[in-house]
């Protein structure tokens, strides 16, 4: 695949707490395929949920990619300053009658595996404050699409159920904001970890519903526990290191989970030595398109 005529990637951590291993390598990953195609590469910052982003999370993550030479280019987006386009997208949606409100309450179909599509032609309570869900039986269905890494994958959003683009509290949802703001960000490809292959229908067909372009995925291995779990702050992984030697070791443990083989020494050396390297051999033909890497031990860490 030729990427080098255009390439826009991107980063697009939710500031729930520091970044950890397993983020770093999503980062690290979309960095390097990014930069392998001379081609930009954004951050998106997705603060659309701030009762779980403590304050501070994201300069920390900011300050944290920095530390690790993850240079961005442009200024960084924050979804918090994004209502206005989604709004105007919802509204687009609706006019489609591809969204639609909804009053249930997850309790009343806590029965069935996918919510049963009771609102669909007409609020269930029309007295109780709504959500707003994708009709994902009337959108483009099947989903099909190549996987840069896992390769042929096709999805019935109807089977995966009508998501939430909007909270009833009035949060915005991931999947509508995420579509919205690739679109406005002009990005081609994204990287992400594999805990979002599954997410990807839906934002297909988002995006075949309000004619946005169709990006390229790569969805990279993701970074579990011992017991298979993937990092996250509920099983306590560790904020990323912060001090020279950890930083070092710490990237280079990137790399390896990402198959690229650098060579031994390149352990000790700064970021910016490591990711030169990284860049000039990145190969996408190296990693193993297996689901999970394990966590390296925390000694090291
Ligand atoms: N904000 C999402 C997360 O932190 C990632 C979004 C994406 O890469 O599409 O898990």
């Amino acid at each position: 695949m030729n990427h080098t005529a255009r390439y826009r990637g991107r980063f697009a951590p939710t500031p729930s707490g520091p970044l950890h291993f397993g983020s770093l390598v999503a980062a690290l990953g979309s960095y390097l395929d990014a930069r392998a195609a001379h081609g930009q590469w954004l951050v998106r910052i997705e603060d659309i949920d701030p009762p779980r982003c403590p304050e501070g999370a994201a300069s920390t993550i900011l300050r944290q990619l920095e530390t690790f030479g993850l240079e961005w280019d442009g200024a960084v987006m924050w979804q918090h300053t994004r209502n206005d386009a989604y709004q105007d997208a919802l509204a687009r949606l609706t006019q489609l009658t591809l969204a639609y409100p909804c009053s249930c309450s997850r309790k009343q179909w806590q029965a069935f595996d996918i919510y049963p599509g009771w609102c669909r032609d007409g609020v269930c309570d029309p007295n109780k404050p709504v959500a707003w869900r994708l009709r994902s039986d009337l959108g483009k269905r099947p989903i099909h699409w190549q996987d840069r890494l896992f390769g042929d994958q096709q999805f019935d959003p109807a089977e995966l159920g009508d998501v939430i683009l909007k909270r009833k509290d009035g949060l915005w949802a991931y999947q509508l904001a995420v579509v919205v703001d690739d679109a406005a960000q002009q990005i081609t490809d994204v990287v992400r970890g594999l805990d979002l292959l599954d997410n990807t229908p839906w934002q297909r067909q988002l995006q075949s519903a309000l004619a946005l372009p169709q990006l390229r995925y790569l969805h990279l291995p993701l970074i579990v526990t011992p017991e298979g779990q993937k990092l996250s702050k509920q099983n306590l992984a560790p904020a990323l290191a912060e001090d020279e030697h950890g930083v070092r070791h710490q990237l280079f443990q990137a790399l390896e989970a990402l198959d690229q083989a650098p060579p031994k020494e390149l352990a000790t050396e700064p970021p910016a030595t490591q990711l030169h390297w990284a860049v000039a051999n990145w190969s996408l033909a190296r990693l193993r398109p297996t689901a999970h890497r394990l966590i390296p031990p925390p000694s090291i860490l």
